[in-house]
């Protein structure tokens, strides 16, 4: 899913379950986008076909599957005992549902780098067309959602 999803799935969630999401908005916006940022060598290298390849497995690193969720939440660790209970749980629920997210709708490695095997989600939809279709109106969804939640 994109980073504009992402945030505006995390942002949902932490309004409606603890009602203190505008407090944190810069911090759900960075922990539900962050991860991301490892596609930035595949698009480096992958330039005009990026557009036809797509964003499969191949386009995240380590830090994209199971081994970076523990890294998050040793880091989630980290800032509860810095910062307290709600910064860790913004940063944590804001991430983690970015992993959800991603695992739900896509293909994934689970285990790289320890192993190749990539699993598909049964939610998982390949057609191009269709999954630009989800992905519009996904996000669109969730900005008039976070949009409402907003005011
Ligand atoms: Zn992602």
């Amino acid at each position: 899913m994109n980073g504009l999803f992402h945030f505006f799935l995390s942002y949902a969630i932490i309004q409606l379950s603890w009602g203190y999401a505008r407090e944190f908005i810069v911090l759900i916006f960075i922990a539900s986008v962050i991860i991301d940022i490892d596609h930035i060598p595949y698009i480096l290298k992958t330039k005009k076909k990026l557009m036809s390849e797509g964003f499969g497995e191949e386009s995240r690193s380590f830090m994209h599957e199971l081994p970076g969720v523990l890294i998050v939440t040793v880091l989630c660790l980290g800032l509860f005992l810095v910062y307290g209970v709600d910064v860790a749980r913004v940063a944590a629920i804001s991430s983690l549902l970015h992993y959800a997210a991603d695992f739900a709708v896509g293909r994934t490695r689970p285990f790289w780098p320890f192993s190749d095997k990539v699993l598909v989600s049964p939610l998982g939809i390949t057609d191009k067309k269709k999954r630009i279709f989800l992905e519009v109106t996904s996000t669109i969804i969730g900005g008039v959602v976070f949009w409402l939640l907003l005011g």
